[in-house]
């Protein structure tokens, strides 16, 4: 009797415990930081979102701040609420009492993730500096801190006069791991191949309690430059990613690697509670070949919901649908047979009665650039409805020329 009572209590203790870490875990907030960038902070800040909602720790919201050159002042933010601050902000200068607000939310041990080009913001903000240890461009020089970079396993901290911050060519590069045990990067191969991607060089800054996670090899520097690193401040923990720069265009291959994504996930984790206890994927780049996640290679490979939105469209709502789709065309130019199925598809939306007229008006218009012969039928006959006269003809005109 007492001994069943007994593994009855354990049984409800462990329950209870499990439970409790569990929903920690899921119930885990962050928060994005964006609204100003020199890059597509509007895509780069959806992606970090489905980057760390699919790691199913956390919920996420995403702040946008007044656009560059507004009013600031009343962009006013209270990060304790947060398990972490992902920063996909490079812009003007926060209100006063949001710059405490964020000192204060790290010094008492609130996490930050600092994604690509956040390095670049505040050159003159000692703490934030502080927390990114390495930072690059906006008049950083010298009087910013060292180069820090990696040379026969050892950290360099070089003094020399120059500025901070530069990158070459975008390319492929292996991500070499420094500290292989960290949490964050622990169990990831030694070497992987990072998808096309700027690689940060010449970054410079404080460089305090920074520990190099991982490394890149720069073609420009000829360093060994960090990639990943932590950084602490105060009771606070800081990932900070190199990686990741998205341009222009739909589809941002330094975001969509298997190898940033891990990495972001897991530095979420990290910062928010000091431990890492996500699985590493089944699958992750090698050294010799990079690996798009497949989340994203699922948007990429389906092109349904885009059709979907694109045959509902309506003036006044988003057109990014046609803009995912006219990339995807762009890319597979030299690709027959994708080109082919592409052409299918919008003759199709063309000739649906389903398909709004708004729709159509944009096929006309925008996609008549690639139009072949086969577009010439269902562009005369489209000629003969009123209202889409004019784009109708338009898009014969370009097909004449071709
Ligand atoms: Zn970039």
């Amino acid at each position: 009797m007492k001994k069943i009572k007994l593994w009855t209590i354990l049984y409800i203790v462990a329950t209870t415990v499990m439970l409790i870490s569990c929903s920690q875990s899921t119930d885990m907030k962050a928060l994005i930081v964006t609204g100003q960038n020199n890059h597509n902070w509007q895509k780069s800040s959806r992606n970090l979102k489905d980057i760390i909602e699919k790691s199913e720790f956390f919920t996420v919201e995403i702040n946008v701040s007044p656009a560059q050159g507004e009013d600031m002042s009343e962009f006013i933010i209270d990060f304790n609420p947060y398990d972490v601050v992902v920063l996909d902000y490079n812009g003007d200068e926060w209100p006063e009492e949001t710059k405490i607000n964020f000192v204060q939310y790290v010094e008492n041990g609130g996490g930050v993730v600092v994604y690509h080009a956040s390095d670049n913001a505040f050159p003159d903000w000692p703490e934030y500096n502080e927390m990114i240890g390495l930072g690059g461009w906006g008049g950083r020089d010298e009087n910013s801190g060292p180069y820090v970079y990696v040379e026969d396993w050892e950290v360099v901290r070089d003094d020399s006069p120059g500025g901070g911050g530069t990158h070459g060519a975008q390319r492929e590069f292996l991500v070499e791991a420094f500290q292989p045990d960290h949490p964050i990067i622990n169990g990831l191969p030694q070497k992987w191949m990072h998808a096309k991607d700027e690689l940060y060089a010449n970054m410079r800054g404080p460089a305090k309690n920074m520990e190099i996670l991982a490394f890149a090899h720069s073609l420009k520097t000829g360093k060994n430059e960090p990639m990943l690193m932590t950084i602490t401040y105060g009771e606070g923990r800081i990932f900070h990613t190199m990686l990741g720069h998205a341009g222009g265009g739909n589809f941002f291959p330094a975001m969509e690697c298997t190898g940033f994504v891990t990495t972001t996930q897991r530095g979420a984790e990290w910062a928010a509670t000091g431990k890492v206890t996500q699985e590493i994927p089944e699958n992750f780049p090698t050294e010799n070949e990079t690996l798009s996640w497949p989340f994203f290679e699922d948007i990429h490979g389906d092109i349904t919901p885009f059709v979907n939105q694109m045959e509902a469209y309506e003036i006044g709502q988003s057109n990014e649908s046609f803009n995912i789709f006219k990339t995807l065309m762009r890319e597979n130019l030299g690709d027959l047979e994708k080109m082919k199925e592409y052409h299918s598809v919008i003759i199709d939306l063309l000739e649906s009665n389903k398909t709004t007229d708004d729709c159509k008006k944009i096929l006309l218009k925008e996609f008549s650039w690639m139009a072949t012969d086969s577009f010439r039928e269902i562009y005369e006959k489209l000629k003969q409805n009123t209202a889409l006269e004019e784009e109708a003809k338009y898009a014969l005109e370009r097909l004449g020329s071709h």
